[in-house]
């Protein structure tokens, strides 16, 4: 009888743990900007009544996060979202965790060729070719820039600086220099020194990561070069913002990383729930190459000290929440 009631236990046991989802999500960075994505992760678990796990390395880190990956895929994760800093890296194990029935959508950049189902995040070449129309207006189409950046892998920059550059085509803004700093908060303030001291007539600066627009700020402000360089940037956390309201920034191309958090968990639950192709034939389908391919666009704000009070309502208005 008491074997018995032992087994009664075991099996209840063994069916709780198997009912239980379990989601994982990996970053690019130790960031605010992560942060934001995490809140999103963590917000979609409790709503959905899933067990969510996040994790970002300190930097950007390709074997860091080829490790986690394999990780989630040992422990049979139900579903795996990933920020691939290098998109050719993760391919292999991508495609592996798929051959096993686990499902893989990329958030925030992607890899196509990895056979992932959903890319969910901002379409990066039309956010930098935006980046790109707004600093030829600061500009009046002429002036020496600098790009500041930490990837030259990860898709979401090459995009970005390939349609920011494709903006400023036939102009006389000039790219001087692409910094890459792997996301190095320090190194990105020392690469920008360096630049604005080897170029005393620089007319700008592109920050295409998170920190770089603070990085770039910091150098210009303590430069007391606030009303000669401009910067057009990418995001909203907090020292973006203030830097905004300062003035100090012109202009910054707001993500919704908290959106793409959100909606990686959402979608990754619903595989499990009803199926891979149901959960495709809902999603927003594009053709790429005569391919069809799943996208979905979290979408961009461009925030100027002009709208800065209007981003932050609207934002709010969405459930999405910005802290500054
Ligand atoms: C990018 C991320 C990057 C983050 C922090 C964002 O703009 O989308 O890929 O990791 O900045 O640097």
């Amino acid at each position: 009888m008491k074997k018995l009631f032992f087994m009664f236990l075991l099996v209840l046991a063994v069916s709780t743990v198997s009912l239980a989802v379990t989601i994982g999500v990996i970053g690019k960075s130790v960031h605010p900007y992560w942060a934001q994505v995490e809140e999103g992760v963590k917000a979609a678990g409790k709503a959905l009544g899933v067990d969510v796990r996040f994790f970002v390395p300190a930097k950007e880190d390709v074997p860091a996060q080829l490790q986690m990956l394999e990780a989630f895929i040992a422990q049979k994760f139900d579903g795996i979202a990933i920020a691939p800093s290098d998109p050719s890296a993760v391919i292999p194990t991508i495609k592996k965790a798929i051959q096993l029935g686990i499902p893989v959508i990329t958030l925030d950049t992607d890899t196509p060729e990895s056979g992932r189902y959903v890319y969910i995040g901002t379409n990066n070449y039309n956010a930098g070719y935006l980046a790109g129309t707004v600093m030829k207006e600061l500009l009046g189409g002429k002036g020496k820039v600098a790009i500041g950046t930490g990837s030259l892998t990860a898709m979401n920059s090459l995009e970005r600086m390939q349609g920011f550059k494709d903006a400023i085509a036939g102009t006389n803004i000039q790219v001087v220099d692409v910094l890459n700093d792997e996301e190095d908060g320090a190194r990105a303030v020392s690469l920008a020194e360096s630049v604005l001291s080897a170029h005393p007539d620089l007319a700008a600066f592109f920050g295409v990561y998170a920190y770089n627009g603070p990085s770039q700020a910091l150098v210009v402000a303590n430069a007391g070069k606030k009303d000669k360089v401009k910067i057009v940037c990418f995001d909203t956390t907090a020292d973006i913002l203030s830097y905004v309201k300062d003035g100090v920034i012109q202009a910054t191309m707001g993500q919704r990383p908290y959106m793409m958090g959100y909606l990686s968990v959402t979608v990754l639950y619903l595989m499990k729930k009803i199926g891979v192709q149901n959960t495709l034939t809902m999603l927003p389908k594009v053709t790429v190459n005569n391919k069809v391919d799943y996208v979905i666009d979290t979408g961009v704000d461009v925030v100027t000290p002009n709208n800065l009070t209007e981003y932050l309502n609207e934002m709010a208005k969405l459930g999405i929440p910005i802290k500054f």
